[in-house]
């Protein structure tokens, strides 16, 4: 994709951001709570009052001729904005008994909630205040409620100022509930909090369980971070802090949102250590890695010192447009790699992009529209997250995995000779140090050491290229004669190695008498020519002498079957000669 068409993306997106739903006039009528639905819509009965130098503390303070507005799309942002809001409707209750409904904001993180309730002159004042803790608050909800009663055939006029010092990322809604209501409505409202809490706190156990499984210490630091996240969902909306520390509302309304943004940001900082796929030719994910990372440390401090609302929409803009960047580079790698890691990358970052994305776009799109339930652009929002975090993780273990048979691969290509496919010097030295055999006493085994004769006279007849199709053709002979735990190495040009594993004097000789005699009957056809050669072999048993030394007495054994005159296998001391003992 051209760069141009990254810029034309990024176009869309921010446009889309600024969209909105066309102003509507709305009908503001009094609510009678005898007959109100579950979870009515405030907003949609209410006027509605920008306090644009936020000097009003009482509605009595508000001047009589002030201009209240009907509420409509196109003024219902003041929770973007610092300035306060007021909200005027009335209650009436047509009934014979005194009524008491719940008023009910859907922001938990918000600084104060303040309720003005006038019946006739009596006037009640009630706050739920950020800085409250729970416990003295009025009603054990998970999100800021307040109860009004209302007296049979009359009616209540309530004011509710809504003010937060900085901006939080989440619409309002304002909801009316009958009691009955209101408690189902907290019930299922855990209950899904939960239900979230349950899925990233078994991702996390998930996560912990691979990392012990594979050894692997980097996942348990993602798996707290997906653990945390579960902690997240449990105290979201203040569930478990009303319960657990119902003394320190400060702890969730401003340094959980710092830790939640840190945690975030770390995660980006762990991708990029640890899991960077950058070396692998996709260069631009680092970059936008670092920028997340970058842009998320500046969220979590301006979330812990609230320094400027409108660099954290920003932030929180170039969060959706870097995640869908990310996408973008997911899917040019899968196409180019067809890697399963990049697969997932792609749809973890394209969910991370959408959900950032759709909750901007809900809340853009104002206080309790009646185009989108705010609820469900929660709920969608949410669950756009768990599917992100799993997605994810899907994907960083696998690059894990894929990391680690490339190393594996490597490791191997690296103890491998790349001509004949067996195992180079390299490779025995870690042999030996695997099979402790440089100490002496250490399992008995044979040694053999394999030459081919007059090797130098193939390469000056026939050139260098037919000496190589030559040690192609010895190894494969060799591959093919020795058994599962022995192991053949390639330690000079043409000069190899045959660790014989545990085996009698009689049975190695026939061993290497087998490569000997085949490699004698099997000569090398290239370009139409046969190419005839032999081999001399020294073998030589361990008794209790160190590494070296066997290897002395394999190289002397050689040197004894190549002075009398090649084509046989010796052994150490009695030098038996095999083409005349065997054949
Ligand atoms: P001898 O019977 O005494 O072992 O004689 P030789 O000619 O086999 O022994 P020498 O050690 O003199 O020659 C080994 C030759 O192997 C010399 C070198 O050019 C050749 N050689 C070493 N590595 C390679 C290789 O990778 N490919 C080819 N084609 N030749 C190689
Ligand atoms: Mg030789
Ligand atoms: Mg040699």
């Amino acid at each position: 994709m051209t760069k141009r068409c990254h810029i034309f993306l990024l176009l869309i997106l921010f446009s889309l951001f600024f969209i909105q739903v066309g102003a509507e006039e709305l009908n503001i009528e009094p609510i009678d709570i005898t007959n109100s639905a579950a979870g009515e819509d405030v907003f949609e009965r209410a006027q509605f009052f920008e306090d644009e130098k936020a000097i009003f503390q009482h509605p009595k303070q508000i001047p009589i001729n002030t201009d209240w507005k009907l509420l409509t799309q196109k003024n219902s942002k003041a929770g973007l904005s610092k300035k306060p809001f007021w909200i005027k409707f009335t209650l009436t209750n047509s009934g014979p008994l005194t009524e008491s409904t719940f008023v009910q904001t859907d922001i938990a993180f918000l600084d104060k909630f303040e309720v003005f309730a006038f019946e006739g002159a009596k006037e009640t004042h009630k706050i739920v205040d950020g800085s409250l803790p729970f416990k003295s608050r009025e009603i054990l909800s998970p999100l800021p409620a307040i109860e009004i009663s209302v007296e049979p055939k009359s009616s209540v006029e309530v004011y509710i100022k809504l003010s937060n010092s900085h901006v939080e990322f989440t619409s309002l809604h304002l909801s009316l509930w009958r009691e009955d209501n209101f408690v189902q409505h907290n019930t299922t409202y855990i209950a899904k909090i939960a239900f979230f809490s349950a899925v990233a706190l078994t991702l996390g156990g998930i996560w912990l369980i691979f990392s012990i499984v594979l050894k692997q210490p980097r996942f348990f630091v993602y798996s707290l971070m997906m653990s945390f996240a579960g902690a997240y969902y449990l105290s979201y909306s203040g569930v478990s802090f009303q319960f657990i520390y119902p003394e320190y509302p400060e702890i969730h309304n401003r340094l959980f949102v710092f830790a939640l943004q840190s945690s975030l940001t770390l995660s980006f900082l762990f991708f990029i250590l640890h899991l960077s796929p950058s070396k692998n030719g996709f260069p631009y994910i680092n970059k936008v890695m670092w920028t997340l990372f970058f842009t998320g440390s500046f969220l979590a401090l301006n979330a812990l010192f609230r320094v400027s609302d409108t660099l954290a929409v920003v932030g929180v803009m170039g969060f959706s447009g870097l995640a869908f960047l990310n996408s973008i580079f997911g899917i040019r790698v899968w196409l180019k790699t067809r890697e399963s890691f990049a697969f997932w990358f792609m749809l973890g970052w394209s969910m991370f992009g959408i959900s950032m994305f759709a909750f901007m776009l809900f809340f853009s799109m104002g206080i309790g529209t009646k185009y989108l339930s705010n609820d469900i652009a929660h709920e969608v929002a949410q669950l756009l997250i768990l599917i992100e975090g799993t997605t994810l993780s899907i994907s960083l273990a696998r690059w894990f995995l894929f990391q680690q048979s490339q190393k594996k691969q490597a490791e191997i290509a690296s103890l491998t000779d790349p001509l004949t496919g067996l195992f180079n010097r390299r490779a025995l030295d870690e042999e030996l140090e695997s099979r402790k055999l440089l100490m002496a006493n250490e399992g008995a085994y044979t040694l053999a050491v394999v030459d081919i004769d007059h090797f130098k006279a193939i390469n000056d007849n026939f050139g260098h290229a037919t000496g190589d199709e030559v040690l192609k053709n010895v190894s494969f002979i060799i591959k093919s004669c020795i058994r599962g735990n022995d192991a053949a190495f390639r330690i000079g040009g043409e000069e190899f190695l045959l660790l014989l594993d545990n085996c009698k004097r009689s049975e190695a000789f026939l061993i290497i008498e087998r490569i000997r005699q085949a490699f004698e009957n099997n000569p090398t056809l290239v370009d139409g020519r046969t190419i005839s050669h032999t081999l001399s072999a020294g073998l030589a048993q361990s008794n209790e002498q160190p590494f070296e030394q066997v290897l002395k007495e394999a190289d002397d054994a050689l040197y004894s079957a190549k002075r009398s005159g090649r084509n046989r296998v010796s052994f150490e001391t009695d030098q038996s000669e095999s083409s005349v003992a065997i054949c």
